[in-house]
């Protein structure tokens, strides 16, 4: 349906078989046939900075520049931040700080940009917050409870047409424990959980809500190569009706089955009803 508020959570560090494995809320959802589910192959590096990029713009990372984590610059446009805003739109966001530098201000400033309210540039409406000082007995901060209801109390005070909830909290115990553990396993678990509190108050608000990650992990706790375990996640379109699980088949991806991640850009706008700029060359999954 076109003309859609989207809320898009991205769930940071969530890799595909674990995501199937643990998250019993969405995957009841795609059972229920309320959701569609595809796996979905990340872009390289399986970074953050370079796969956010490419999640807005539409662009692999080897052409939007932002090609790794320590650049301090913002990602170029056209993305859905920009298109939205250009037609008129709100945007919002919830998201770690990397979200704030290439999509309203670069370089960070840790007072300023920490929070912006009607504001001038691509995200009209911004809670950010950083990863500092985060350690291995301290690393899923800020809470994903927390990141939800401002998520919702956006939604009450401002009604975004478009809405980014990220949550960080999965990459960081997945860094400090591997994705071979409980702790990972049950962040994950965590996030679904709250996702089964927020979702369905942001679908009764009029949103279609979208799922996914930038990038998985490996057992041993990193990510940013090829292999499998760091490329494939999933995509979730809590749709209502005709769900289920997916097959991309074989142009999507580079795998049979898979799609690629330069699809959600163009799928985003074309839910939202506005122009899929032709930068964005991936055929959109709505
Ligand atoms: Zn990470």
């Amino acid at each position: 349906m076109a003309g859609r508020k989207i809320v898009l959570v991205m769930i940071d560090a969530l890799g595909w078989v674990p995501a199937r494995a643990q998250c019993g809320y969405l995957m009841g959802l795609v059972e229920a046939g309320q959701a569609r589910l595809w796996r979905m192959r990340s872009v390289l590096p399986s970074l953050s900075m370079p796969a956010y990029a490419s999640l807005h713009t539409g662009r692999p990372p080897a052409e939007h520049g932002r090609v790794s984590n320590d650049l301090e610059a913002m990602a170029p446009s056209p993305h859905v931040f920009s298109v939205a805003r250009a037609a008129g739109l709100t945007t919002a966001a919830v998201a770690e700080r990397l979200y704030a530098l290439l999509f309203n201000a670069a370089p960070f400033d840790p007072v300023e940009h920490l929070e912006v309210t009607d504001g001038p540039g691509h995200v009209t409406h911004g809670r950010f917050y950083t990863d500092v000082r985060h350690t291995r007995f301290n690393p899923h901060v800020p809470g994903d409870h927390d990141l939800c209801n401002t998520a919702s109390l956006l939604i009450r005070r401002h009604v975004p047409d478009y809405l980014l909830v990220h949550s960080t909290a999965i990459d960081s115990v997945g860094h400090a424990f591997g994705a071979d553990s409980f702790e990972y396993r049950h962040q994950i678990w965590n996030i679904d959980n709250e996702l089964a509190l927020a979702v369905p108050v942001w679908r009764a608000a009029g949103y279609r809500v979208l799922v996914t990650s930038d990038h998985g992990m490996s057992a041993e706790g990193r990510h940013g190569g090829a292999e499998d375990g760091m490329r494939t996640v999933p995509f979730w379109d809590i749709c209502g009706q005709d769900g289920g699980e997916q097959d991309g088949g074989e142009a999507g991806g580079e795998q049979a089955g898979e799609v690629s991640q330069l699809a959600v850009a163009p799928t985003i706008l074309k839910l939202m009803g506005l122009p899929i700029p032709a930068t964005m060359r991936e055929a959109p999954l709505a």
